[in-house]
C-alpha cells in the first residue's frame, strides 16, 4: 500500500540539525534552510544551515578527537568491530531510512530499499572487516637496516557528497575513512541530507568516537567551500559534478594543498555492435542504463552509439522498455521510475530537451514534463534519435532521464566517437566477438568499461573516472590508500 508523505512523517524521526560531538545542535546563526519532497514539492522540514563557523567548530572537534588517538589509534579489530555494528545498525533501521532517502529526494521506494540502503550497510561492513586484514610492508633494502612503510591516517577528512545516492556516495567516503582511522566531516547536498544525519545517531550508538563523525548540513557554497579552504582540513572526498570539483582543486591550492578525491561527472557512451547476440539484453541495459533512478546518475549510459544497420530496430526495443518505466509516486511500492529532485534540476533537464529539439535531433520518445498536478518533478523517459556527437544533449551532462542516440558503421568510428567526450567515468560495449570485446574494453578511456552488460557493479570492484572524471577510487579494498599517507620509517642497524 501507497503511505502519504504525512502518514510517514508522523512516524519517522527526522533529524534536521548538524550533529557535532556526539550530539545535535543549531547552525551557530540559527538558519536553517527547506527540505523539500520532491514527489509532492511540500516542505517537510527545516535543516540547520552550517556556514563557516559551523565548519570551523565541527572541524577543531573532528582534529581533537583525531589527535586523542581514541579512534586513530585504536587497534583495527577494535575498530572493526564498531563500524560491523554501526553497518548493523544501518540495517536494523533500513526501513526508516528508506523512506527518508525516498521522501527526502524522490528515488522509488523499491530502490531505497533494494539498493541505497543495502549497499550502503554492505559498504561499511566492507570497510570494517578489511582493516584488520591489510599490512603494511618492508622494503627490500640493504639488511643493515629495516625500512617499514607505514601508511598512517590523514587526520581530519571532509566528504562532501551529493544528492542522488546520498545515503551510498556518503558510505563511500565513510567506510573507508573512519576505518582507516581519521576523523570524517560530513557534508551532505542541501538537496538530501536527511539520511545522512541520521547516520549522527547510528554512529554514536555503535560506539564511534564523539567527534570523529561530525555531519554538517548547509549549503555549497558556504558550508562546502568552508571546508575545501578549511587550513585544517587534511583532505577532501568530493562526489559531485565536475564545475564543483574543480572549485575544490581551487580551494585546496589557495588554502593548504590538502589532498583531494574527485568523483566528478559523466557522459557515459553505450555502445551497441551489430554482432551483438542478444539485443533484448542490450535494449533492456540501454534504457535501464539512462532512465535508473530518473538518470541522475553520474555513470548513466547517456550517449547509445548504436551501429547504422540496426539503429532502427534496437531504438524501437528500447522505446518497448522505456513504456514499462513511467514516473509513478516515489513511495509506491510498484513504482519503478520517480522524481526529479528538486525544481531547478526539473527546469534543467527540460532546458536540455528543448536545447535538443533546436539543435535538430529528432525526438523519439517522451519529451515533456508529467503528474504536474502532484505538486512533484516529473519528467517522461526521452529518447533522441539524430543525435550527433557535437550536440549539446551529447556533450553536456543532463543528469535526468534522456537518452542520445547516435549512430555509427565503423568500430574505429565508434570508438573515436565514444572518447569524443571530456568525460571518462563508465562505457559499455555489446558484442558477440570476443577479440573486438577486448580490443574496444581497452581502447575506450573509462574508468570502468562493461562487456555485455551495464552498471553491473561489487564492492569489491573500484569506481572512478578518467580525465575530468575526477580522480581516485570509492569501492574496493584501493579506496583505503588515498584515506592514508605512507611513511618510511628507516631503521639503521648495528
Ligand atoms: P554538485 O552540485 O557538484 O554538488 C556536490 C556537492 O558539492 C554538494 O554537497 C554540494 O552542496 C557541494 N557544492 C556545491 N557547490 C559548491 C561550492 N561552490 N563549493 C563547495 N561545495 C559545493 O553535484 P550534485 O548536483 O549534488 O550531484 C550531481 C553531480 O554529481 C553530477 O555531476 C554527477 O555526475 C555527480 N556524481 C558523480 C558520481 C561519481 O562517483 N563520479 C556519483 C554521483 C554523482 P549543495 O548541494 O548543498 O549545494
Ligand atoms: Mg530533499
Amino acid at each position: 500500500m501507497t503511505q502519504t508523505v504525512d502518514d510517514i512523517l508522523t512516524r519517522v524521526s527526522i533529524h534536521a540539525q548538524a550533529f557535532v560531538d556526539g550530539e545535535y545542535v543549531d547552525a551557530l546563526s540559527g538558519e536553517t534552510f527547506d527540505c523539500v519532497s520532491p514527489g509532492t514539492g511540500t516542505v517537510i522540514a527545516q535543516v540547520a544551515s552550517c556556514d563557516a563557523d559551523d565548519v570551523d567548530r565541527a572541524v577543531a572537534g573532528a582534529r581533537g578527537a583525531f589527535e586523542s588517538g581514541t579512534w586513530s589509534r585504536m587497534a583495527p579489530k577494535k575498530r572493526k568491530r564498531t563500524l560491523k555494528r554501526f553497518a548493523e545498525l544501518i540495517d536494523e533501521n533500513r526501513d526508516e531510512l528508506a523512506l527518508l532517502e525516498t521522501l527526502d529526494m524522490g528515488k522509488p521506494i523499491s530502490d531505497s530499499r533494494k539498493v541505497d540502503v543495502p549497499a550502503a550497510v554492505e559498504t561499511i561492513a566492507y570497510y570494517g572487516e578489511a582493516i584488520d586484514k591489510v599490512y603494511d610492508e618492508i622494503a627490500p633494502t640493504h639488511p643493515s637496516s629495516v625500512v617499514m612503510l607505514v601508511r598512517e591516517p590523514l587526520g581530519v577528512v571532509a566528504a562532501v557528497v551529493p544528492w542522488n545516492f546520498p545515503l551510498l556516495m556518503a558510505s563511500w567516503k565513510l567506510g573507508p575513512a573512519l576505518a582507516t582511522g581519521n576523523s570524517v566531516v560530513l557534508k551532505p547536498a542541501e538537496q538530501s541530507p536527511l539520511t545522512a544525519l541520521r547516520l549522527g545517531e547510528l554512529a554514536s550508538e555503535a560506539g564511534i568516537p564523539d567527534g570523529v563523525l561530525q555531519i554538517v548540513p548547509g549549503l555549497g557554497e558556504r558550508a562546502g567551500q568552508a571546508l575545501g579552504r578549511h587550513m585544517d582540513v587534511d583532505m577532501v572526498a568530493f562526489t559531485g559534478s565536475t564545475e564543483v570539483g574543480k572549485f575544490f582543486l581551487r580551494y585546496s591550492g589557495e588554502s593548504n594543498m590538502k589532498r583531494l578525491a574527485l568523483e566528478c561527472g559523466g557522459k557515459s557512451p553505450h555502445v551497441i555492435f551489430p554482432d551483438c547476440g542478444d539485443l533484448d539484453a542490450a535494449a533492456q541495459a540501454a534504457a535501464w542504463g539512462v532512465f535508473y533512478n530518473q538518470g541522475e546518475v553520474c555513470n548513466a549510459g547517456s550517449r547509445l552509439l548504436v551501429h547504422a544497420d540496426i539503429k532502427d530496430e534496437f531504438l524501437e526495443r528500447i522505446a518497448r522498455v522505456a513504456e514499462g518505466i513511467q514516473p509513478g509516486d516515489p513511495l509506491d511500492p510498484e513504482t519503478k521510475m520517480g522524481a526529479i529532485v528538486d525544481e531547478t534540476q526539473l527546469d534543467r533537464v527540460l532546458g536540455y530537451i528543448e536545447a535538443g529539439k533546436e539543435e535538430g535531433a529528432d525526438l523519439r520518445l517522451g519529451g515533456e514534463r508529467t503528474r504536474a498536478e502532484t505538486g512533484g518533478y516529473f519528467v517522461e523517459p526521452t529518447i533522441f534519435d539524430a543525435v550527433s556527437n557535437d550536440m549539446r544533449i551529447a556533450r553536456e551532462e543532463i543528469f535526468g532521464p534522456v537518452l542520445s542516440a547516435i549512430t555509427f558503421t565503423e568500430e574505429a568510428e565508434a570508438i573515436r566517437i565514444a572518447n569524443d567526450t571530456v568525460y571518462g567515468l563508465a562505457a559499455a560495449v555489446w558484442t558477440d566477438d570476443v577479440n573486438r570485446a577486448h580490443r574496444t574494453a581497452r581502447a575506450i578511456r573509462a574508468g570502468v568499461v562493461w562487456v555485455n552488460t551495464f552498471d553491473a557493479g561489487d564492492i569489491t570492484s573500484p569506481f572512478g573516472g578518467f580525465k575530468q572524471s575526477g580522480f581516485g577510487r570509492d569501492k574496493s579494498i584501493h579506496a583505503l590508500d588515498k584515506f592514508t599517507d605512507l611513511k618510511s620509517i628507516w631503521i639503521q642497524l648495528r
